[in-house]
């Protein structure tokens, strides 16, 4: 088990219309009691956030208490306005009352072509958005068996986070996502996935210091389900889930995220 505070994210990708969007966000906030101790993040598609903000809003407002799910966009441009057709900036994402934004996700690196530079001018613009940003990281299956996972992370790590000072690494999650686990059915063993969570937080103790490291929660992705959750969850670097697929059922995203509650 982590010594940090745990936080399970859901990606929803480029999956459901509006009436389903509400109708999931209502449900992951009111099946959201009692996990005082894990942080829960949804992260729908841009064009609904507004109303998943407010779902959950009432969600929380039917049982008398503030919302526990935070809201986090899956993307975001490096500048804060301008001539970008088709993009959202950071600043837009904050106002809608996003807290987090998912950056470099294995799908934007591949369809899109985002490089660690293109990540790294991300981050700073999250950041001084005043987002957390998820920066994501993983190897291909080729990159793994051809024995090049750690150097391939640790080259996007420090690409993703070049520049950045301890106190904006500190602000940081990053989630270790290998690209043969997303969306396959193939979870990484939590062995493999332990192996990399714990080189990451070498990494981030050598670009920020140990103490930092030690703070930056570091979340695994890769078919991430109810009933492998919890034995990725007794690692003592997986900090948390990043949640494709499983994260468009309420009862079983909610599962995964007590099986980190402890
Ligand atoms: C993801 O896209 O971040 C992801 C981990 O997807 P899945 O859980 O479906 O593998």
């Amino acid at each position: 088990m982590s010594a940090r505070r745990p936080i399970v994210a859901g990606n929803w990708k480029m999956n459901g219309l509006r009436a389903a969007a509400r109708v999931l966000a209502a449900d992951v906030e009111l099946a959201s009691g009692g996990m005082p101790t894990v942080d829960l993040v949804i992260c729908p598609p841009a064009v609904h956030i507004t109303e998943v903000e407010e779902q959950v809003r009432a969600a929380a407002a039917t049982e008398g208490r503030a919302p526990r799910v935070a809201i986090g966009g899956q993307n975001a441009w490096d500048k804060p306005t301008g001539a970008f057709t088709g993009e959202v900036s950071p600043q837009m994402l904050a106002d809608v009352g996003c807290r987090y934004v998912i950056l470099g996700h294995s799908e934007r690196r591949t369809l899109c072509s985002e490089t660690d530079a293109v990540v790294n001018a991300k981050v700073n613009a999250a950041l001084a958005a005043g987002l957390t940003p998820i920066v994501c990281v993983g190897e291909t299956l080729a990159e793994r068996e051809s024995g090049r996972t750690d150097d391939v992370v640790a080259g996007q790590v420090r690409g993703s986070l070049a520049g950045l000072g301890a106190a904006e690494i500190a602000r940081l999650v990053i989630a270790y996502e290998p690209v043969w686990a997303i969306g396959t059915g193939r979870v990484a063993t939590p062995a493999q996935a332990q192996a990399v969570h714990a080189l990451i937080r070498g990494l981030l103790g050598s670009l920020a210091g140990a103490d930092t490291a030690a703070g930056v929660r570091i979340q695994y992705g890769g078919s991430v389900k109810p009933d492998n959750a919890a034995e990725l969850a007794a690692q003592p670097d997986i900090d948390g889930a990043l949640v494709g697929g499983a994260s468009l059922d309420a009862p079983g995203f909610l599962a995964i995220a007590r099986a980190f509650a402890g």
